[in-house]
């Protein structure tokens, strides 16, 4: 060979350049390495998912005629003495008397980093030992180099206005070059419908696959990898393209019809209620078995074929990925690394126990984090408002929440978690995502979902024992963050509601919020 290709667990792009011609002195490199299993603590499907998607992969390769390198654990980590990728790429390099390795462009900061002291140790401007080149992933809208274009560090970039850059660049349900389909840029108020009990019944079955990860797991124990969440030796999750377009074809005949509607909606009340209408396309997407465009266009043309879809509901769908996809990933690069260090809030408490156990008497939060453990999965509106709502009232250091979220989520990349975490959630960038903190007590969550009914706390009570925690920490919040807050116009007007109450009440409601906050590990 002359040449090593190196591609990442979230590489698997068969449509890559790379592979439209096959040659011989080309040989391609997937590695299982224990860094990437331990770097945090994963949910043992995520470590499934992303192992199983690489060894199939590495056979649809193998098959198409390429040369393939595949290592696993057993390999890469010999005698429990793990190796890292630098390591492993330069031996498969010397093993071979390979002179070339071409890698794509990460999407992570920290693994461009390792390639980046890779290429500068190693490639022509170090020891000149290796030719050394790095292509695009090909899998965003966006190119990499014009990100600049659109984002400024350190600085508020709304999704909005990207949004609607994009659909015009790219043509998405428009009217005409600049007016939007449907007259309207955004249905998001057509978003917020609450799931009845008669819209239970109806609820599809998610399409979940069976993959046999017996092997994988073994593999793992054998390794010691320290994993989260409930192991199952069939994993749900898609693993190759063609489980991806399954899972897309799914989504756009049963789910589309009434994705926006109940996008924010959440239920605890039939066995379909961690999947509800959403996609689970993330983890496919994120590991590019499937393309971004190809999974609007199919959505696309699902709405303009099928009158069961309106307009809010595949411009729901839309914005997600042409927009806040895309919106996250410029965010991320554009202010990287200065994005980790933020904490704009100062919230420097733990996150309570619970968080890895679902047991606590907060019906939301046990439904949202023990529904992470059992799938990897939570829908946007429990990560936003209920597990990430919560962590920033009780003011978790967002180092710790990120770490969770990194874990837990099998679709979790730091280029799409840490924005989403950080910012959008915690509001730890001080505003350079979100245009006010998510922050809500008890009543949005009453107002969105079913759990507060069957909960141990009174969702409509503020002070005393039985009072939703909610309640009292959001007025905490909101109080103590005064100063930055009642100057924003989406938020400001909150302070009126406080103002009017007298002063026993205020302390009623203060004293509370120190209560739970002093106790966060009993609620
Ligand atoms: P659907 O509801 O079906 O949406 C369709 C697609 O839109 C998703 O597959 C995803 O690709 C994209 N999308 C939707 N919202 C977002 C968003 N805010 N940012 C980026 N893409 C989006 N998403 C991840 O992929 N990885 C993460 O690690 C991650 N961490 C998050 C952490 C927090 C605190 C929050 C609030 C959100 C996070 N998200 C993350 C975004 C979103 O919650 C998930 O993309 C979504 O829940 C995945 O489920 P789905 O495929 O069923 O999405």
């Amino acid at each position: 060979y002359h040449t090593l290709r190196v591609i990442l667990g979230d590489q698997l792009n068969a449509a890559h350049s790379w592979f439209r011609e096959t040659d011989d002195g080309v040989l391609y490199l997937i590695a299982e390495l224990h860094p990437e299993a331990t770097y945090v603590k994963h949910h043992v499907q995520k470590l499934c998912a992303f192992f199983l998607a690489m060894e199939r992969f590495a056979e649809a390769l193998q098959k198409a005629g390429h040369a393939v390198c595949y290592l696993t654990l057993d390999k890469t980590n010999r005698e429990t003495t793990p190796q890292t990728h630098e390591q492993v790429i330069l031996s498969i390099a010397a093993q071979h008397q390979i002179t070339r390795i071409e890698l794509q462009r990460p999407d992570e900061y920290r693994v461009l980093q390792n390639y980046q002291s890779l290429i500068d140790r190693h490639g022509s401007e170090g020891e000149n030992t290796l030719s050394m080149n790095m292509v695009d992933s090909e899998h965003f809208l966006l190119p990499f180099d014009e990100i600049p274009r659109y984002f400024k560090p350190n600085a508020t970039v709304r999704m909005e206005s990207f949004y609607r850059k994009m659909r015009q660049r790219f043509n998405i349900l428009m009217a005409d070059e600049k007016q939007p389909e449907g007259g309207q840029w955004n249905y998001d108020s057509a978003n917020r419908n609450k799931l009845k009990a008669q819209d239970l019944a109806a609820i599809p079955e998610p399409l979940c696959f069976q993959h046999d990860v017996t092997s994988i797991l073994a593999r793992l124990e054998r390794h010691q990898i320290a994993s989260i969440g409930k192991a199952d030796t069939a994993l749900l999750w898609p693993v190759t393209s063609q489980d991806a377009l399954l899972l897309l074809d799914y989504f756009c005949e049963h789910l589309l019809p009434n994705f926006g509607r109940f996008q924010d909606a959440m239920t605890s009340k039939t066995p379909h209620s961690w999947s509800l209408y959403h996609s689970r396309l993330s983890f496919a997407i994120n590991c590019k078995l499937i393309s971004p465009k190809l999974v609007i266009k199919a959505a696309v043309s699902a709405y303009r074929e099928n009158d069961e879809i309106d307009i809010a509901q595949i411009e729901g769908f839309v914005r997600q990925i042409l927009g806040w996809r895309e919106y996250v990933r410029g965010m991320y690069w554009v202010n990287m690394p200065d994005y980790q260090e933020q904490n704009a809030l100062n919230a420097e408490r733990d996150l309570p126990s619970y968080f890895w156990t679902g047991d606590t008497k907060m019906h939301c939060l046990a439904s949202a984090i023990g529904q992470s453990l059992d799938y990897a999965y939570a829908h946007h509106i429990q990560r936003l408002m209920v597990t990430g709502n919560f962590c920033m009232l009780t003011e978790i250091q967002p180092e710790q929440v990120d770490e969770w979220y990194l874990g837990i989520y099998v679709d979790a990349l730091e280029w799409v978690e840490l924005p989403n975490t950080r910012g959008m959630s915690q509001f730890a960038d001080g505003g350079w995502i979100a245009s006010k903190p998510y922050a809500a007590s008890g009543s949005y969550i009453q107002k969105m979902s079913d759990y507060c009914g069957s909960c141990h706390y009174k969702v409509k009570e503020k002070t005393g024992e039985q009072a939703c925690p909610l309640n009292s920490l959001y007025w905490h919040f909101m109080v103590k963050h005064r100063e930055r807050l009642s100057k924003n116009p989406r938020i400001g007007m909150i302070y009126g509601n406080w103002d009017k109450q007298n002063d026993a009440q205020k302390h009623a409601v203060l004293d509370r919020a120190a209560w739970c906050l002093t106790h966060l590990d009993e609620l």
